[in-house]
């Protein structure tokens, strides 16, 4: 089944997609919209249900699973049925012409570190001395408590972060700018229904509580965290900005994309780790960076899966909040041309890549990044999630 709406039919973003956002035109308020090929479709102009009239998708995502499959049925048939194009048609907008904003009000944002080939890859520029992987990696998907207020929809700005930052030939730390602010391409997935505190999710009940998942670019001053990151963790090495697509992808849009992890995991993990089936998603990164690919990290590499990240955040009985957002972290396969951040592509700024014909490490003021993903539809073809881009804007 394919989409009446003009341009629809065939491109990435077909009946089989249909990812949530929030939009506004010409300064009017923001409501939530679902996007069709090159057009958004107001929600609220052909539904009276509330949740629609909201800034945010939040009040939608409340509704749970129940909901959002018949809301989800509903908008198909409308977009689908040819029947229905004369009364729907007055409320579709060209993408080109509207504003597009935070989709979600993010309640707690935590981001993760899933990918055995980055991990290693980092292990083994921050710990030489080391083994790469911490004893805990295999046991645990390793995580940090991110800053909720600082996620920003695609299209933002990023401004270069000062800090307090000491290299290892340095005596004493410094503040200013960062000189290796980095990116890290992830994906990042959204809760709609809560949980109650003191009882933990399993992972069998991820699908009751994840709505869907979106782009994400865990901006990092590489120079910051190396320096601040023993023994807590992360902190303003990354709290400046995270940005995510304004395209909120349904899991039921995911459903052909679901795929084994890459391996058997070893040591076998815990009981309440443990997941039946195809746990990974098989879901292409492309990391443009000033209009040329210069990675194409596969998700399907990564060790943890979603739904063992959301149960060991609840492990301890923490309660999950409508808007909660948690990051895979940084996507890397096991090819050099498939790490996600460029900390690896230039190997901690000793390998510099060509690009437009000279050599790069760091993001420089004015670079663009955009991330761009696609995954197999339900219909047989592909389908995208939204991208996410963002400029270095620089530090003030
Ligand atoms: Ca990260």
């Amino acid at each position: 089944m394919t989409s009446w709406v003009e341009g629809a039919a065939g491109s990435p973003f077909d009946l089989d997609n249909l990812p949530y956002g929030v939009f506004s035109r010409g300064g009017d308020a923001p409501r939530v919209g679902v996007r069709i090929g090159d057009h958004v479709l107001d929600l609220a102009g052909v539904s009276d249900d509330g949740w629609w009239r909201a800034p945010s998708l939040n009040a939608f995502l409340a509704q749970g699973r129940g909901q959002w499959d018949a809301s989800r049925a509903r908008i198909t048939d409308l977009l689908g049925d040819e029947a229905h194009r004369e009364r729907t048609e007055p409320h579709l907008h060209p993408l080109a012409g509207v504003d597009l904003h935070l989709p979600i009000e993010v309640a707690d944002y935590v981001d993760f570190y899933a990918s055995e080939h980055h991990a290693s890859n980092v292990g083994r520029m921050f710990r030489p001395d080391q083994e790469p992987l911490l004893p805990n990696w295999k046991h645990l998907p390793v995580g940090y408590h991110g800053r909720a207020g600082t996620v920003v929809v695609s299209g933002t700005d990023v401004v270069r972060p000062s800090g307090q930052r000491k290299a290892p030939t340095e005596d004493t730390p410094t503040f200013g700018p960062s000189r290796r602010l980095d990116i890290e391409a992830e994906l990042g997935f959204v809760v709609g229904t809560p949980s109650t505190l003191g009882e933990p999710v399993p992972t069998g009940a991820f699908a009751d509580h994840v709505f869907g998942v979106v782009g994400l670019n865990d901006w990092s001053a590489r120079d910051v965290q190396a320096w601040e990151y023993v023994p807590l963790g992360p902190f303003l090495g990354k709290s400046f900005a995270t940005s995510i697509s304004a395209w909120v992808t349904p899991l039921a849009a995911l459903d052909a994309a679901w795929t084994d992890l890459p391996g058997q995991q070893d040591p076998p993990v815990l009981d309440y780790l443990r997941v039946d089936g195809p746990a990974g998603l098989d879901i292409e990164v492309e990391v443009v960076l000033d209009g040329e690919v210069v990675a194409r990290p596969p998700y399907r590499t990564m060790y943890w899966s979603p739904a063992q990240m959301l149960a060991h955040t609840t492990a301890n009985g923490a309660s999950l909040r409508t808007g909660d957002l948690y990051g895979s972290g940084t996507i890397s396969g096991p090819e050099k041309d498939q790490r996600g951040s460029l900390l690896e592509l230039s190997w901690g700024g000793q390998e510099p890549f060509t690009l437009a014909g000279r050599e790069r490490t760091f993001l420089e003021d004015g670079d663009e990044v955009v991330l761009r993903y696609s995954a197999p539809g339900t219909g047989g073809g592909r389908i995208a999630l939204g991208e996410v881009t963002g400029r270095v804007a620089p530090a003030r």
